[in-house]
Order: C-alpha cells, then sequence, then structure tokens
C-alpha cells in the first residue's frame, strides 16, 4: 500500500484490516522470475503474505558464527542513502568554507566510480555516517558552524548544511540500499545487525528479478494523478 499527498480521507478500519488481510491471503498468478536467465524464484499460486517473508527472509548474524542458524524474518531494513561529489569541487568550496573540509575530513571517501561510462575522481558519503558522526564534523571547525550566527541544536546545523550540498548539487545522489536489517532471534533477542553476505546475494537475486506486473504501472499513475 502506497499512501502520498497527505489525502486524508474517513476510513473503517475493521474493513481496511479484513481487506490487507485477504489481499495477503491471495495466490500470485504468474511465476517471479530473472530477467536474466528467466529462472523461476517465486512459483505461481504462492500467498502474497509468503512473497513478502521470503523478501524479508534472513539469518541472524550471531547465529550464523556459531552452529547452525534458523531462517528468520526481518521487522525492517535501515536504508541507507550513498551520495558522490567531484573531487575538484569538493576540495575547491573546502578550502573557502570550513564546514565542508570538516565534513570531508570526517566521513567522505576518495574514490573512482562511472558515471554514464566515464571514470571520476569523486568522494562518497554516506547519509547514515553523516547522522551517526554529526559530533565529530561538529568538533572539527566548531566556530564555522555557529560563525553566520546560525541558531537550532548541533546536529541540525551539520544535517542541514547537508541538506544544502545535495540542493545545490555539489553532492548528487549515487545509491541508496539497506545497510541494517532490525530482528528478533529466539536466541539474541532484538538486534540491529548490519547486512551480511547472505543478505547481499539476496538483494542481488531480487535486484534481478523482473517486475512481474507491467500492466500495474499505468493503474497506478492513473490514482495518483
Ligand atoms: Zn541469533
Amino acid at each position: 500500500m502506497f499512501l502520498a499527498r497527505n489525502v486524508m480521507k474517513p476510513f473503517d478500519p475493521k474493513l481496511l484490516h479484513r481487506v490487507k488481510n485477504e489481499v495477503l491471503e491471495r495466490p500470485i498468478d504468474r511465476d517471479i522470475k530473472t530477467r536474466d536467465t528467466g529462472e523461476v524464484v517465486i512459483k505461481k499460486e504462492t500467498k502474497v503474505i509468503d512473497v513478502i517473508k521470503w523478501l524479508y527472509e534472513t539469518r541472524c548474524n550471531k547465529c550464523l558464527k556459531s552452529s547452525q542458524a534458523e531462517p528468520i524474518i526481518a521487522d525492517y531494513y535501515v536504508w541507507d542513502t550513498i551520495y558522490y561529489g567531484l573531487k575538484e569541487k569538493i576540495d575547491s568550496l573546502a578550502s573557502k568554507d570550513c564546514r565542508l573540509g570538516a565534513l570531508r575530513d570526517t566521513v567522505f571517501k576518495q574514490e573512482k566510480i562511472k558515471i554514464k561510462g566515464k571514470e571520476i575522481e569523486v568522494y562518497i558519503v554516506s547519509r547514515l555516517e553523516v547522522n551517526d558522526k554529526w559530533e565529530d564534523i561538529f568538533n572539527k571547525a566548531p566556530q564555522a558552524w555557529t560563525s553566520g550566527g546560525e541558531i537550532g541544536k548541533k546536529p541540525g546545523l551539520v544535517s542541514t548544511y547537508f541538506g544544502n550540498l545535495i540542493r545545490k548539487q555539489v553532492l548528487v545522489r549515487y545509491k541508496h540500499e539497506p545497510k541494517y536489517k532490525h530482528i528478533n532471534c529466539p536466541k539474541h533477542g532484538e538486534e540491529l545487525q548490519e547486512l551480511n553476505d547472505y543478505d547481499k546475494q539476496k538483494i542481488i537475486l531480487i535486484e534481478r528479478l523482473e517486475y512481474p506486473y507491467p500492466e500495474l504501472h499505468s493503474l497506478v499513475r492513473r490514482v495518483l494523478s
């Protein structure tokens, strides 16, 4: 279900609940295959609820390290957005703005990436890391963060500034990917764990799947407009 545009209408929660459960119990009417080899990954007649469980199925990192790890269903995944900025441009701007220098020296990583077939020298940065390390970033140049008379909480200063870099396209969105999973392991309890190799392989497989309902695209657009 996708809710957007702040549309609020009175509704019957019981009806909504019943309809949701009915949809979850519905079997899918076709196989879901990989785009490249056409291999069937999820069989026709699988219930929607089981398709969703398959997407969220994982193994606890701690269990994997010990003996055997039973499959469990993740509660949710925490996504991260990775941005990139041209190295030359960032270095030039950072020489005039200590806040950018503080970010660069704390959380930016130098890399060569391919954009539209061309290899370029960039810095890449993770949004989650900026959130986690705002204090280190702030403390690298405390006077610069408040010199313009900025008001507000320190983490807010860092995240607002970061947001402006994106708005001004100094930083460009590179990829959006799950980073952590929240699980409730029967042995280890509630855990927020980084994705393991099993999870990464699963993502690669999920990304190889063809979207099974292309005919719904036009319908979705009609609902939204
Ligand atoms: Zn465990």
